[in-house]
């Protein structure tokens, strides 16, 4: 029975707006000690928590959650990749749905627990990037979202991509072929993706700014690694790491223009 002394207010409201399975208020919302709120409806139960601003409703099976892609629902028993709440079993977290890594990857201890899975031969380039503030971010994001990171056969020309569906990085196989610094450059631009996956993000109205955003960190860490002075270029690659990185502070909308296919990326 519902109960019409009671009302739905601030993101319960907004939830019982956006979610029709909410159904109507049987109480007034209340808080626990912790601060958290709760209010139970005729569908269910409306939860907020202070901790992380989390706002979700469940009607004991499937809870819907407004997060940073709105409104989305899951099983009870799973968890978003950016719930902050302790996850079970980490598999169950938006699991990619991909192969099991091959024998020659191994989890790259990043910090604070997390690892990234990668191919064995990306561990100098891995370290590399490591030694910024903001490659650890990077690192530990990607960790947390499950991403792989490995070589693998991509077409003429592409150096590196990233596949949200699987969260696959691929480096070009013939990346091989060249230094631990010209890995972690490119490695790091796909890395910039993962975490603009991560944040849901990765949206065609975002294309160019996402690729901006890689293409500048690309060229930060570049730089960085040279001990802030770019390199005489030993090999093309090299020359095409010190155009980027020059470009992206100069002419991002020409770095884009010359090298995004280069990333296996397009922007329609
Ligand atoms: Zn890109």
């Amino acid at each position: 029975m519902a109960d019409a002394s009671c009302t739905f207010v601030l993101g319960f409201a907004t939830m019982a707006q956006l979610v029709p399975q909410v159904g109507q208020c049987l109480e007034n919302q209340h808080y626990a000690a912790n601060g958290d709120a709760q209010q139970t409806t005729t569908g269910g139960l409306l939860v907020w928590r202070k901790a992380d601003n989390f706002t979700a409703f469940t009607n004991g099976a499937t809870t819907w959650v407004n997060g940073p892609e709105g409104i989305q629902s899951r099983p009870n028993d799973r968890r978003f990749c950016w719930e902050a709440d302790v996850v079970p079993d980490p598999g169950k977290c938006g699991t990619p749905n991909r192969p099991p890594a091959p024998s020659w990857f191994t989890c790259w201890d990043v910090g604070e627990a997390v690892c990234i899975v990668a191919d064995k031969g990306l561990g100098p380039a891995i370290g590399d990037i490591l030694q910024f503030e903001r490659g650890q971010w990077l690192l530990k994001v990607a960790g947390k979202a499950r991403v792989e990171a490995g070589f693998r056969d991509l077409p003429v020309g592409v150096l590196g991509a990233y596949r949200p569906s699987t969260k696959e990085i691929s480096l070009d196989m013939h990346l091989g072929r060249y230094g631990d610094y010209e890995r972690a450059a490119v490695l790091v631009h796909e890395l910039r993706h993962a975490a603009q996956d991560a944040a849901g993000q990765l949206t065609a109205a975002r294309c160019y700014k996402n690729e901006f955003e890689a293409f500048e960190e690309e060229g930060y860490v570049w730089t960085a690694l040279w001990g802030n002075s770019l390199p005489y270029p030993r090999n093309s690659l090299q020359a095409q790491l010190n155009d980027i990185a020059r470009l992206a502070y100069t002419d991002p909308y020409g770095l884009i223009g010359r090298y995004l296919s280069r990333y296996g990326h397009e922007c329609g």
